[in-house]
């Protein structure tokens, strides 16, 4: 039987981690807190004591984690799953990290014989628990290859961007782009409140007109509503997102890099106000009477 290690039960490795044992492969899970293994360990997972202990033997592992931190813990830190890991292993990064981390990783694990795989991903926690996932691959033609079956479980869609690090550059503008249309949105909204425009047939206008994308429309109702119930993505881990795409636009453009700038300012507000929240809370804080803002 196929073994695979997999590293990161929160929202979106979870959820994929149970595709796995769906498609019959012999997984052994590791989380920081193991609450959130229990259900897949009566599914039949095995549960792991470190990330070493999962990734021992195995023949690939999946991380999927917060940030270049948690991605660091757990694949280099003590007891991380490099220490373990057999050369030819296939190393699958599903964690948003920054472009500088994704080179770097890459480097480590290549040095000590691992086949790693620069594999971000598009979609809400209902996609990575169905295995609806987009995967935005940056890794060698001949590593893809190899690593396919274990991307199949995962993803309705595989884009390969190119060499390791493509993959993450083409998350972190996806992720800058969602950013800046989601603030736009909440000031948008706000402004029509303020102004006391009827709210119904703004999100009509908004739905049908030419700034109208699925995040835009999907947003515009919770924040109208405030509704921010079943948060998918917080706004901790948007600040994260904008904050890497800030630092890549630095290494890539001349010049200073307004929108993405404004889009981190905006998020590290929504992150010292609701971080664990959802990002749509956002809101909240540009609609604030005066004085009572974050
Ligand atoms: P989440 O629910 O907040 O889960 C974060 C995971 O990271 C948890 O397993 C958490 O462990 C672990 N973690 C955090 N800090 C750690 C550390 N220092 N050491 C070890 N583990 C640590 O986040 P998520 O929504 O699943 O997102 C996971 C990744 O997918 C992120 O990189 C995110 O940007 C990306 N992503 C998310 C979405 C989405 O819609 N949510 C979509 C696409 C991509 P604990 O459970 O112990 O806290």
């Amino acid at each position: 039987m196929t073994t695979l290690a997999f590293i990161g039960l929160g929202r979106m490795g979870h959820g994929m981690a149970g595709r796995y044992l769906d498609a019959g492969f012999d997984v052994a899970v590791w989380n920081r807190s193991k609450a959130k293994a229990e259900d897949l360990i009566a599914r039949g997972a095995r549960w792991a004591s470190s990330p070493a202990e999962a990734a021992n033997g195995t023949d690939a592992i999946v991380t999927m984690v917060a940030d270049d931190e948690a991605s660091r813990a757990v694949w280099l830190g003590k007891d991380g799953a490099a220490s373990a890991a057999k050369a030819g292993t296939i190393a699958l990064e599903c964690s948003t990290v920054s472009y500088n981390h994704a080179l770097d990783l890459a480097a480590e694990l290549r040095g000590r014989g691992l086949i790693y795989i620069d594999s971000p991903v598009t979609g809400l926690p209902d996609a990575a628990a169905s295995g609806k996932l987009t995967l935005l691959i940056g890794a060698e033609p001949a590593d893809l290859e190899q690593a396919r079956p274990f991307l199949a479980p995962l993803a309705s869609t595989i884009r390969h961007f190119g060499p390791v690090g493509a993959g993450t550059v083409y998350k972190l503008i996806n992720n800058l782009m969602g950013a800046i249309q989601i603030a736009g949105i909440a000031e948008g909204l706000a402004i029509a409140e303020q102004a006391g425009l009827d709210m119904k047939l703004v999100l009509e206008a908004v739905g049908t007109g030419v700034a109208a994308s699925p995040q835009v429309i999907r947003h515009s109702r919770r924040m109208a509503a405030r509704d921010f119930s079943g948060a998918n993505f917080t706004a901790a881990l948007r600040h994260k997102d904008a904050a890497y795409a800030v630092a890549l636009a630095e290494r890539l453009l001349s010049g200073a890099p307004l929108m993405a700038r404004a889009a981190v300012e905006a998020y590290a507000r929504a992150k010292a106000y609701a971080p664990d929240e959802d990002e749509a809370k956002l809101i909240e804080i540009v609609s604030r009477p005066k004085g009572g803002a974050a």
